[in-house]
């Protein structure tokens, strides 16, 4: 029989929730659907593409139109086919096999995922229990020790929704030797993003996504943002043709309308408020059974004693939300499908069938 690697052999594919028939609230989509204007405006897109030519391998005018909505330099701009996509890459690229990764765990399970292909040694640093908070001096002490060759983090974090301040982030970026990959995916909700100072450091990679705020997720898209010298060898390592014609043109319209972009992360925010309220109510009448984090992403973080139990319970009743890293995550959703989740949470707690 033909020998799997050992790489190969033991690596588990991504499941998803199975949230078939449920109130989705288990990956941390945008719950809003694509505006019409912007439909519109795709399926004009349609017409125009040259199915039988190759995508632009530079995704000029997609790069341009997220440089533009972010404010920052096109020349710094990398599209990749998800940030999936491009955290693969910055792991086969930047580091050789046997060289030292950090996550602060828990965090996304895409980067231990990335590492075990890349051959690369993972330096899994804990974040302190229960509150889950970062200790950036730890963290900096660990990577010099270990010779950490990339440090990758999600700011706000993926599950705990905590973020860490600019001032911290700008000092692990000075202080670490190594490469350091600052994946803001859920940066729109949040207000810390070191956009704009990718040029400052010569060892930054910034990742942002179109698969939250933006609520493309279906047309994988993410962005890498560094230095020119990052993102020529950003540039050098990825798939020519990573991204396809149709994303590329469809991004591009979407993100040329900011007041509809805005429009759609003041809803989302709305809809936080209301579950972040909600969790407090019921944590209010039942005190001590959890705590919620005080995040700043599109998902609530719940720290409890069986999160597990209680993620396969509130999917019995027809509500799929995620349990990961030890914590209960929620996303928000519309102001029903958020309802639909309190009640069921409540009941749950009170111990009603
Ligand atoms: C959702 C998410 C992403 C986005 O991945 P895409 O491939 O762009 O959809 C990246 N990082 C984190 C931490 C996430 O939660």
């Amino acid at each position: 029989m033909y020998q799997l690697n050992e790489k190969i052999a033991g690596l588990a594919a991504y499941a998803p929730v199975d949230n078939a028939g449920c109130v989705r609230l288990d990956a941390n989509e945008s719950f809003l659907a694509v505006p019409r204007e912007v439909r519109a405006l795709w399926k004009a897109a349609v017409d125009e593409t040259e199915f039988h030519r190759y995508p632009d391998p530079a995704a000029e005018g997609l790069c341009r139109a997220f440089a533009g909505y972010y404010g920052v330099d096109p020349a710094h701009v990398t599209a990749g086919n998800g940030s999936d996509e491009l955290i693969s890459v910055i792991f086969q690229a930047f580091l050789c096999k046997g060289e030292a990764f950090a996550t602060l765990e828990p965090d996304f399970s895409m980067y231990t995922q990335a590492g075990a292909l890349a051959e690369a040694r993972h330096v899994a640093i804990q974040k302190q229990r229960p509150g889950c908070a970062v200790d950036i001096d730890q963290v900096i002490e660990t990577c010099r020790r270990e010779r950490v060759g990339l440090l990758i983090f999600s700011n706000p974090c993926n599950p705990t929704s905590l973020v860490l301040g600019r001032e911290d982030v700008r000092r692990l970026v000075g202080s670490v030797e190594g490469l350091v990959a600052l994946d803001e995916a859920y940066m729109d909700f949040s207000s810390q993003s070191l956009l704009g100072e990718e040029g400052a450091f010569d060892n930054l990679i910034i990742l942002r996504t179109c698969s939250k705020a933006v609520g493309m997720a279906a047309l994988r898209l993410g962005f890498a943002v560094a230095g020119e010298r990052l993102t020529g060898r950003l540039r050098a390592a990825k798939s020519p043709y990573n991204v396809n014609s149709l994303s590329q043109v469809m991004g591009q319209r979407m993100l040329e309308q900011p007041r509809l972009l805005q429009a759609a992360l003041k809803r989302i925010l709305d809809s936080r408020r209301e579950l972040l309220a909600g969790l407090g109510e019921i944590a209010r009448e039942m005190p001590g059974w959890f705590s919620l984090l005080p995040g700043e992403t599109n998902f609530a973080a719940l720290v409890m004693e069986d999160g597990q139990g209680v993620q396969q319970e509130l999917l019995r009743r027809g509500v799929a939300v995620r349990y990961t890293g030890g914590l209960l995550r929620v996303t928000c959703g519309l102001p029903e499908e958020n309802q639909a989740f309190l009640r069921a949470f409540q009941n749950i707690g009170r111990g009603w069938i």
